[in-house]
């Protein structure tokens, strides 16, 4: 039986993507195996939005050439984000790739299989891959914002919304093989519109699938939720009380020159919307972009005070070739630490504070292993009591420590 080893970089699509392009392979008769000495097939998707993750997956290509010339017949397949943008000059460089399928074929990735003539007719899919409890579900791909440091649109292409038919029927095949959760996926995930069905719409009808326990989604454009939005999914308790909510800036000036498509205030009014309805909220902040004064910062600390936050992803500002920021010309690599280190230290505080206020909270946990789960508001929860993987229990939480509450159960 032919084996496949997969090597994912990057976000949660390229997660489902991987799973998408392995089960195309294994409808041709494959296997995977988490061992690459015993592999005959590697599928490498790759990321492109850091130089890093682009440099990694890169790096890799230079042990599969030792691990083809043992036995030549084995394939590399090299696919994602980082194939969309070097492109031929890959193939230049590294001649022993065999297929190379950037990030906007991966719709068609049954025909760049059949047309590598490397792989029989497909038969039937009896594919079952690694996500666990989760089952990630990209519904959109593509993305129609210009962020001014962002490479996304450049190898992504426009938005591209999937027929809902195929998303509810992928969904459903996840749940039968077991997942209990659920995660939509797009880079704009909630701009998802399919004929009449809106996003709202979309997970619901998701959220009623027989054995989907839970909904998550990720990522989200604060543009995008509405009053409509909330109204539509406010009483549906198996939408997960989570949205990661990338701010980048807490100064509109910043903002507008990322060109982010709204306001500080315009973020806070829709933190404070979806507070309302339950939600936790984590982000993503951007310090030191080219053009970020004192002021600028001070803004960003202001206002990650003023929506709480719950977590943080904090990077340094790092230009991205090919993207219009890159241009400009980059502050100094001390003010950027400087600058990161108080950002982070605020943003462990908040930490702290969230997990302790959740003490004597009722938590509805969905069980990853038989003592730890996730609440619906995402954060971790320890058990007292054993219980199967993949059950939801109801239980109060009795103290927190760093990011983990511990049950009462
Ligand atoms: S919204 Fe902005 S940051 Fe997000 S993928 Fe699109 S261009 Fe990139």
């Amino acid at each position: 039986m032919t084996k496949v080893f997969i090597q994912t970089y990057g976000c949660q699509m390229n997660v489902a993507d991987s799973d998408e392009m392995f089960a195309h392979l294994a409808s041709r008769g494959a296997q995977y195996t988490e061992n690459l000495d015993e592999a005959d097939i590697a599928l490498i998707n790759t990321c492109t939005v850091r130089d890093h993750a682009e440099h990694r997956a890169v790096s890799f290509l230079g042990r599969l050439a030792a691990w083809k010339q043992e036995k030549p017949g084995r394939v590399i397949i090299f696919a994602g984000c980082a194939a969309q943008r070097l492109g031929k000059t890959l193939q230049k460089k590294y001649p022993f790739l065999d297929i190379i399928s950037g990030a906007k074929e991966i719709e068609h990735f049954a025909d760049t299989l059949d047309a590598s003539g490397l792989f029989n007719a497909p038969g039937k899919d009896t594919h079952q891959l690694a996500s666990g409890l989760t089952g990630y579900v990209t519904i959109m791909r593509g993305c129609n914002f210009a962020c001014s440091y962002c490479i996304v649109p450049s190898v992504r292409g426009p938005v591209k919304c999937l027929p809902t038919e195929d998303i509810l029927a992928d969904a459903a095949q996840k749940a039968r093989a077991g997942a209990k959760e659920i995660m939509l996926l797009g880079q704009t995930v909630n701009a998802y519109q399919f004929e009449n069905t809106s996003f709202a719409d979309l997970l619901n009808q998701v959220s009623r699938l027989p054995g989907v326990e839970r909904v998550r989604f990720t990522s989200p454009h604060p543009i995008y939720f509405t009053p409509e939005f909330l109204e539509a999914i406010k009483d549906n308790p198996k939408i997960a009380r989570h949205v990661h909510l990338p701010v980048q800036s807490g100064s509109t000036k910043v903002l507008q020159e990322m060109k982010r498509g709204y306001t500080r205030e315009i973020f806070l009014e829709k933190v404070r919307a979806l507070k309302s309805c339950g939600f936790n909220i984590s982000t993503d902040i951007i310090v030191g972009f080219p053009t970020e004064t004192e002021d600028d910062f001070k803004e960003t600390l202001s206002l990650v005070d003023e929506a709480e936050f719950f977590a943080a992803y904090c990077f340094k500002y790092s230009p991205r070739q090919g993207t219009p920021a890159a241009k400009m010309k980059l502050l100094p690599q001390n003010i950027l630490e400087e600058r990161l280190d108080i950002l982070l230290n605020k943003v462990r505080g908040l930490s702290d504070a969230a997990y302790q206020a959740q003490v004597g909270s009722v938590q509805e946990v969905l069980l990853e292993s038989e003592n730890k789960g996730r609440a619906s508001g995402n954060f971790w929860v320890k058990t007292r009591k054993s219980y199967p993987v993949g059950s939801v229990i109801k239980t109060s939480i009795e103290k927190a420590d760093g990011t983990l509450l511990f049950a009462r159960d």
